[in-house]
């Protein structure tokens, strides 16, 4: 990846990968074992998150400047979620898989999992569900299996571990084998200690910038990449309270729920949003029980919650 020989012009511009993002300022590295060093984006069109495959010029020989970021290559996905101000915020790029943590304590918020659920559609990013703490009885309940029934129904992966048992960590390699994958989910759900499982210590040290600032000390405040193992990259982010996946259409919410979306072909209205519109296969599937109507009562709440970030959204064009 980062062969100096390549380099036809023999400049002292390189490709890299950004392994952690604050702001402006970023952690790229230049090959998977290479040290992470840090780097400022250049010039203020260019933005750039946790994942991104850049180009970066060196500094001169000599000099105390950091390299820049001067490129920012297609991203095959993105993750993104709705700011304060309800605009579409870029959380981590080029993920493949978000797996979203769940546990029966504290207690599951499945609106949340679901709008995780659905960032990942919408950011072109596959999903599964990892549910922590399964050796708990709360985890054993009728209505906990049913939920759980209900994710599976709708096509996920969802995969019951604990994290305090010893298998965790191949159990939850298995799932994560291959890809750059990000974990999320409440807070109290058992992130960090899966993290802390799947990762040694020192790819981890990756970690520098947000000390560095003195801002993030004892805290994860920066979203941060590190290598499992060969194959395998895991995002580390900052605990969330709550999660709103990007602004979208109407049209567009659809696409988070599988379930929903597969059904979509068979209503009568092409445009339907399966809401009150007649001849509605969706909700004639909810009536009938084969679409979960905790799930579709999900759907509905997007929808209502997209309407109210639409102002902000058009106002962008
Ligand atoms: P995070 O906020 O999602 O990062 O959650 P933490 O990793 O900090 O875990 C929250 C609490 O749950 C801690 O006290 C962990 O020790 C505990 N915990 C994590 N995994 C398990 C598990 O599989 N079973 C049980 N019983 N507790 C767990
Ligand atoms: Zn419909």
């Amino acid at each position: 990846m980062s062969d100096a020989s390549n380099n036809a012009d023999a400049s002292n511009e390189l490709p890299a990968r950004v392994v952690e993002s604050f702001g402006r300022r970023v952690m790229v590295r230049t090959s998977d074992d290479g040290a992470p060093v840090p780097a400022e984006l250049f010039g203020k069109r260019l933005s750039s998150v946790c994942g991104d495959h850049v180009r970066i010029r060196l500094p001169a020989p000599g000099s105390a400047d950091v390299a820049r970021v001067i490129e920012v290559s297609e991203r095959h996905s993105l993750l993104q979620r709705t700011d304060s101000r309800g605009r579409a915020e870029a959380l981590a790029a080029n993920l493949n898989l978000l797996a979203v943590v769940i546990a029966p304590q504290p207690a599951v918020d499945p609106f949340i999992a679901d709008r995780y659920l659905a960032a990942a559609h919408f950011g072109g990013i596959q999903s599964a569900l990892i549910v922590n703490k399964s050796e708990l009885p709360e985890a054993a309940t009728p209505q906990f299996q049913a939920m759980l029934r209900e994710y599976r129904q709708a096509g996920y992966p969802v995969l019951e571990i604990s994290a305090l048992a010893d298998t965790a960590a191949s159990e939850v390699l298995a799932l994560l084998e291959g890809t750059s994958a990000m974990l999320v989910g409440q807070s109290g759900v058992g992130k960090s200690t899966l993290t802390n499982r799947l990762a040694p210590a020192s790819s981890r040290l990756t970690r520098t910038l947000s000390d560095a600032t003195g801002e993030g000390r004892h805290t994860s405040v920066s979203t941060a990449l590190f290598q499992v193992n060969a194959a395998t990259e895991l995002i580390d982010s900052p605990g969330v309270r709550d999660f709103a996946p990007p602004p979208v259409e109407d049209a567009q919410v659809q696409v988070g729920w599988p379930e929903i979306l597969k059904l979509a072909g068979d209503c009568r209205f092409n445009n339907c949003l399966h809401l009150r519109e007649p001849g509605c296969a969706v909700t004639a599937a909810v009536a009938e029980g084969s679409v979960s109507a905790r799930r579709y009562e999900s759907y509905k709440r997007l929808v209502n919650l997209m309407r109210t970030l639409a102002p902000a959204y058009q106002r962008r064009r």
